[in-house]
């Protein structure tokens, strides 16, 4: 620590190292948000599915699922570090036993259309029964 440790809005400790990495990610996130953009009109024209004017639906339309296509993939990042950051080993809900996990995929069905998480299920070897002692959590 160098001394510089503050209170945050929501009484998570915040220094200015920390405040100057957010602001660097906050900025990197909005260049990389223009670019997309900007890929994604010229793609919708090489495409040719925007030509001229369109319908403002259209328009509408594809940039909704250019945001769903992102939370998809945001999801997916979030939940490979709530796995990495798991313990290998959970007891069984069924019988108490302690199980080692492996990392495994699942189909869900989110908001934002479908997608394959990755989290850690358990299989009991004593009562025969898969857990997934993460999803319980996070209401997945
Ligand atoms: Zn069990």
């Amino acid at each position: 620590m160098d001394g510089a440790t503050a209170v945050g809005q929501e009484g998570i400790p915040q220094d200015s190292r920390s405040e100057a990495k957010s602001a660097r990610l906050l900025e990197r996130l909005e260049r990389l948000l223009e670019e997309a953009a900007e890929v994604e009109v010229e793609l919708s024209r090489a495409e040719g599915v925007i030509r001229g004017v369109p319908h403002y639906s259209v328009i509408e339309g594809r940039a909704h699922a250019m945001g769903q296509r992102l939370s998809r993939a945001v999801q997916q990042r979030q939940m490979n570090e709530v796995v990495a950051g798991q313990p290998l080993t959970a007891k069984c809900p069924g019988c108490g036993t302690r199980c080692e996990l492996e990392a495994c995929k699942r189909e869900v069905k989110a908001a934002d259309g479908p997608l394959e998480l990755q989290e850690l299920r358990g299989d009991c070897p004593c009562c025969r029964r898969s857990f997934f002692p993460a999803a319980g959590n996070l209401g997945v």
